[in-house]
């Protein structure tokens, strides 16, 4: 048997330090998961998680040491950025328990959601799906990933993003609402989780709008920088 179109290219990424690649299934994302953002989108409280998507093949992968390039996204003029620690799941299964979650972490990286805000304001405004503000080609820049059995599992660290040299968002992996495990709890009573899947864990507060030329370094403790260029 043979293709009638080409095949799509496989979305891999590097993993820290070595020649090996962690290949990508899914990307799950999860809304509003620190106090301070939560507020500064206009809400307040501990509600239950909630999730969204991104393509795989969104993703702008930026391998060790390099700065990657994202061009500005067409129809938009209030491009965010949202720096997230991103777990990488090597184990998959079905209703995870959170005590068990980490035991499915293969590994952790840097990721920027990038947001489309004016697009997304709208579908909300309309009760409309988010893609178009979330899911847009390039909208998740992704730094190396580095096995957990380095770096540890993520209860807090630093988690910051500086634009231009300038300091945006500046927060603590410990303010999430709810925890890399938990949200494997949750994401995992709704899908079943399978080794390839991203699962972008939120965003703290500072989250703004960024133009072409900038320059975005995004920093978690243990995971090195992300490095990317607005084209
Ligand atoms: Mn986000």
């Amino acid at each position: 048997m043979s293709h009638v179109v080409a095949a799509p290219a496989p979305v891999e990424i590097p993993v820290a330090g070595t020649q090996q690649t962690f290949p990508v299934r899914r990307v799950y994302c999860v809304g509003r998961n620190y106090v301070e953002h939560a507020k500064e989108m206009g809400f307040t409280g501990r509600e239950p998680p909630f999730f969204f998507m991104k393509p795989a093949d969104a993703l702008v992968v930026v391998p060790e040491g390099s700065t990657g390039v994202m061009p500005y996204p067409a129809r938009t003029s209030d491009l965010h950025h949202e720096i997230e620690l991103v777990a990488a799941i090597g184990k998959g299964g079905r209703n995870i328990a959170a005590a068990d979650a980490h035991a499915h972490v293969w590994g952790y990286a840097i990721g920027l959601d990038m947001t489309r805000r004016d697009l997304q304001g709208e579908a909300k405004k309309q009760g409309r799906p988010w893609e178009v503000g979330k899911a847009f080609d390039h909208s998740g820049p992704i730094g190396p990933i580095h096995p957990a059995s380095a770096t540890g599992h993520y209860e807090k660290g630093a988690i910051s993003l500086e634009v231009n040299g300038a300091t945006r968002q500046s927060s603590d992996i410990s303010l999430l609402i709810w925890s890399v495990a938990e949200t494997i709890e949750h994401l995992s009573s709704l899908f079943e989780l399978m080794p390839g899947d991203l699962i972008f864990t939120g965003t703290p507060e500072g989250v703004a709008a960024v133009g072409r030329g900038d320059l975005l370094v995004g920093k978690v403790a243990g995971l090195g920088e992300l490095r990317v260029k607005i084209d």
